[in-house]
């Protein structure tokens, strides 16, 4: 094979090398989480240790340096567990979004009606421009702030533009400048806003 037949080989391969790259990351990111000491815990975009103690005190959650501490009754199961550190999560989402909304809807002149958090699958976020509601994915908590800035900003931008078209990236351009590199950030874990 000459040069230019090999580069022609390897190009060809290339979509298949990305998508068994993905499926790889995937696999090492869906391992069930079991919600025990030590365990890696992400909130922010950074990563955190978790230490469960068990007390007789109300469930909280706090964190402390590198650890995230969850405070249980004594005994509490996995789904316990895994329920107090998901609302503390949800807590947490809702505080950071409230004044991320109020930002946005001044900057581009739309109006949110509601927003709802939610445990989604297999997208970050959504909007229906018609009733002016916004879902976001719960994992947002857990990615760097400019990604969650990034899927407000693209689920206000469809209140003025519904669909992916030119005018909603110009758009992106022109008020998130910095929208593909998160886009890539969030889709290498393969879940579509
Ligand atoms: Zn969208």
């Amino acid at each position: 094979m000459n040069q230019k037949k090999i580069r022609v080989f390897a190009l060809s391969k290339l979509d298949w090398i990305r998508k068994q790259r993905l499926k790889i990351r995937n696999q090492v990111r869906e391992k069930p989480l079991k919600y025990i000491n030590q365990e890696t815990h992400y909130f922010r975009g950074h990563s955190y240790q978790l230490k469960v103690l068990e007390d007789n005190k109300p469930p909280f959650v706090e964190l402390v340096k590198n650890e995230i501490l969850i405070h249980v009754p004594t005994g509490a199961d996995m789904e316990k567990r895994r329920s107090i550190l998901n609302e503390w999560y949800q807590k947490q989402l809702m505080e950071l979004l409230n004044p991320l909304i109020k930002k946005w809807e001044l900057k581009l002149v739309v109006s949110v009606k509601r927003f709802s958090i939610r445990s989604m699958k297999s997208r970050w976020g959504s909007c229906t421009p018609k009733t002016h509601g916004i879902r976001f994915n719960l994992e947002l908590v857990k990615k760097s702030p400019e990604c969650l800035e990034y899927i407000v900003v693209h689920e206000l931008v469809h209140l003025l533009e519904a669909s992916h078209n030119n005018r909603f990236k110009a758009l992106m351009d022109q008020f998130y400048p910095n929208w593909k590199l998160c886009r890539k950030e969030l889709n290498g874990l393969q879940i579509k806003s």
